[in-house]
Formats: structure tokens, C-alpha cells, sequence
């Protein structure tokens, strides 16, 4: 029998996906696992949010709709990137999309020929280089300072003549940390400087605590050249409902809607007036999840640096990002096997000898996990 795709079956399995599945298993096995492994809310979706969903099934909002997204909610993503990203977008530059993970992949298919080179600026989440595969595309990995976790002149020795796009990630995951004035700038300066494109994830951008979150595509003449991706998972703890969206010109955005329109038609029609209801409802929810984040992030911090671990900076996302001694993989399997505590390392993420701490589960939770840390 012939072999299956050779470009596939080169594609490491999401890191954090595979944990969270094995802490699962085991805790269906009647193990006590702590799981702090998977970046996701541990809230419910907000009531006026699934209130809008279900009074969208009850209208009969159940039949395909225009493939980049119902018009309310592309209005509705376009008057909120006008409002507070700091850049003027329409609704002819917004696709609404299955997921953040979904307006990546297509945004590296509708940007992508073969060879081309797309920097990812380490520590970076899993998921970015199997899109640049599967797209066709190759992957320079280049490291943010590892004192400050910014990104410095050095970016320019990652480009290469056959160098497309570069992808940031502000607040980051895995490191938490969120990108300066001077960062973006560099990136801006040298994006224009080459003709490159830039992948501006800021799907963390509400949770940042004591920073402000910037959007590159604000920088001067970046919204011609950025897709800005965000999405609804983090914000309004909506990750089950596969929500997202980008945004960028029309140029780029029209090439993602036909990937979209052969491969998932577009996302699920009433979930999209739960994303309406997100957008145009009350944003106290979104404030007072940020607050419990910050809440737990302080606890975390705190414990961590108390037992002698240094941490990456822990400005925003929901993840503290720990360096360990010796083998980060060994660190976590010991860490679940003897703590039963479920934590993703940082070879994952480009980043050995770090683990990653997502701390989107319970004040009561955490204490437990640390006091387990502690004895192992
Ligand atoms: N980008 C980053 C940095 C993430 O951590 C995630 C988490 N899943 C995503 C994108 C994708 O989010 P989603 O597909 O749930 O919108
Ligand atoms: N982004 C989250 C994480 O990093 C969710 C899982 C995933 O999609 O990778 O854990």
C-alpha cells in the first residue's frame, strides 16, 4: 500500500492538545490531576452571550450564511477594531472564521508559496509552524531576548530573501509576555523595509494586566501589510463554540474567504450571534474575568518566585512560563507522574528547559498544584 502524506506525517501533534487529552485519561482513571496544561477559561460563557446563540436557534438561524460571516458580526468586528485597535477597518476586512487556529491556517494559505520563509520569534505557540507547513511554507525560528522577552535588532539577521511574513504574538503564549512600543516598531520598520507581511496574533489582547496592549497594525502603514487575528475563545471564554475572526485588506482577505469557502464554508451560523452578543453586550464580563486572571497570576507568581523559580515576565495571557534545571520534558512527565500535576513544556514552544503554567483554573486549584510542585 502506498504511504500517506509525507507532509503530514512530518507534523509534531499539538503539544498542548496531547497533554491536556493524557491529563484526562488519567483523570478518568481515577487519578487526582490537576491540569494546567491547556490555555482555556475556566468560566462559562457569559448567559447574554449563549442567550443570543439560543434565540438565533429558536429564528431558525440554522441554514448556511454568507461564506466570510454573517454581516452583523463583520460590522461588528469592524466598529470594534475602529474603536479601540487604533486602526480604521471595514467589514469587507474582516472574515469570520472557525477559530483563531482557523484564520491563521488561512491566512499562511492565502499568503504562502512554496519556500517561502515565515519568522516565528521564540518562545511561540504550537500551532504556528504546522500552519506554515501544511501551507507549503518553510519556518525560520528566531529568538525574542531572553532577559526581557522583546524583540530586538537581531530580528534582522532571521531575513532572508525568500522571506515572506513574520508572525507575532502579543500578549504571548506560551511566555505572557506583551510587546513594547520599541518591539513593534522594529517589526514594522523592518516589514516595510523587505515587503514582508506580518501575522499579528492578539488573541490574549483583553487580558494584560498593568500594560497596555498595542496593535501592530496601528503602526504607520502596518494596516496594509497585517492580519490582525483575534477571536472570541479567551475574551469571552468561548472556546467550544469555535469562534474567531481577521482582519486585513481586502486583497488578503478576499484570497482567505475562497480557502475558506472550499474547506469550511463558513463558521456555525447561530454561534456567530453569540459573537454579535459578545461584541455589542455589556464588556463587564470581560473585566471582571481579567480581574480573577490577574487574581491568580499574582498567587502563581508569587508562589513560584517564593520556591526559587524565575519566571518570564507574566504581563498578560493566563500563563506563567517557568525556567527549570535540566530537561524540561523530564520536569513535566516527573511533575504529572509524582505531583499529578499537568503542565506543557517549553520544547513545545520552541523554548527547552521552560514549562508552561496556565493558570485558567482555580485560586483553589493553583494552592493545591503548588503545594504539590513543592514536595516533588
Ligand atoms: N493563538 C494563540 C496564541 C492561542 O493561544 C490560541 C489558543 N487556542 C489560538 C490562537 C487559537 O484560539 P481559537 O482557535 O480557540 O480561537
Ligand atoms: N491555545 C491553547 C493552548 O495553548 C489551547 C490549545 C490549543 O489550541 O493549542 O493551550
Amino acid at each position: 500500500m502506498r504511504g500517506l502524506s509525507g507532509k503530514i506525517a512530518g507534523l509534531a501533534p499539538s503539544a498542548t492538545i496531547e497533554i491536556a487529552d493524557a491529563a484526562k485519561r488519567m483523570a478518568q482513571e481515577g487519578f487526582d490531576v490537576i491540569s494546567l496544561s491547556i490555555g482555556e477559561p475556566d468560566f462559562d460563557t457569559p448567559a447574554h452571550i449563549r442567550d443570543a446563540c439560543i434565540d438565533a436557534l429558536r429564528r431558525g438561524e440554522t441554514h448556511y450564511a454568507p461564506s466570510a460571516g454573517i454581516p452583523a458580526l463583520r460590522a461588528a468586528i469592524a466598529e470594534k477594531i475602529t474603536r479601540e485597535n487604533g486602526f480604521a477597518a471595514g467589514e469587507e476586512e474582516v472574515i469570520v472564521t472557525c477559530g483563531a487556529k482557523n484564520a491563521i491556517s488561512e491566512a499562511m494559505e492565502a499568503a504562502l508559496n512554496p519556500r517561502d520563509e515565515v519568522v516565528l520569534l521564540d518562545p511561540c505557540w504550537v500551532s504556528y509552524e504546522p500552519a506554515v507547513q501544511i501551507a507549503g511554507g518553510r519556518v525560520r525560528h528566531h529568538p525574542v531576548d531572553p532577559e526581557t522577552f522583546q524583540i530586538d535588532d537581531s530580528l534582522l539577521e532571521a531575513i532572508t530573501p525568500d522571506t515572506r511574513m513574520i508572525v507575532v504574538n502579543s500578549p504571548s503564549n506560551p511566555s505572557g509576555a506583551v510587546l513594547d512600543e520599541r518591539s513593534y516598531r522594529l517589526v514594522a520598520d523592518i516589514c516595510q523595509d523587505h515587503d514582508l507581511i506580518a501575522l499579528s496574533d492578539e488573541i490574549y489582547e483583553k487580558l494584560v494586566y498593568g500594560r497596555e496592549h498595542l496593535s501592530l497594525a496601528a503602526f504607520s502603514d502596518m494596516a496594509e501589510r497585517t492580519i490582525t487575528v483575534n477571536g472570541f475563545s479567551k475574551a469571552y471564554a468561548m472556546t467550544g463554540w469555535r469562534l474567531g475572526y481577521a482582519v486585513a485588506p481586502v486583497r488578503i482577505i478576499r484570497q482567505m474567504n475562497k480557502v475558506q469557502q472550499h474547506t469550511v464554508s463558513h463558521p456555525t451560523t447561530f454561534a456567530m450571534w453569540g459573537g454579535v452578543a459578545a461584541l455589542k453586550g455589556d464588556q463587564a464580563c470581560v473585566e471582571a474575568m481579567r480581574l480573577e486572571f490577574e487574581r491568580r497570576r499574582d498567587y502563581v507568581v508569587e508562589a513560584l518566585h517564593g520556591m526559587g523559580y524565575e519566571t518570564a515576565p507574566a504581563d498578560g495571557a493566563f500563563y506563567a512560563f517557568v525556567k527549570v534545571e535540566g530537561d524540561d520534558l523530564e520536569t513535566g512527565r516527573r511533575w504529572l507522574r509524582e505531583a499529578h500535576v499537568a503542565v506543557t513544556p517549553g520544547s513545545a514552544f520552541s523554548a527547552p528547559g521552560w514549562l508552561r503554567i496556565s493558570y485558567a483554573t482555580s485560586l483553589e486549584n493553583l494552592r493545591e498544584a503548588i503545594r504539590r510542585i513543592a514536595a516533588v
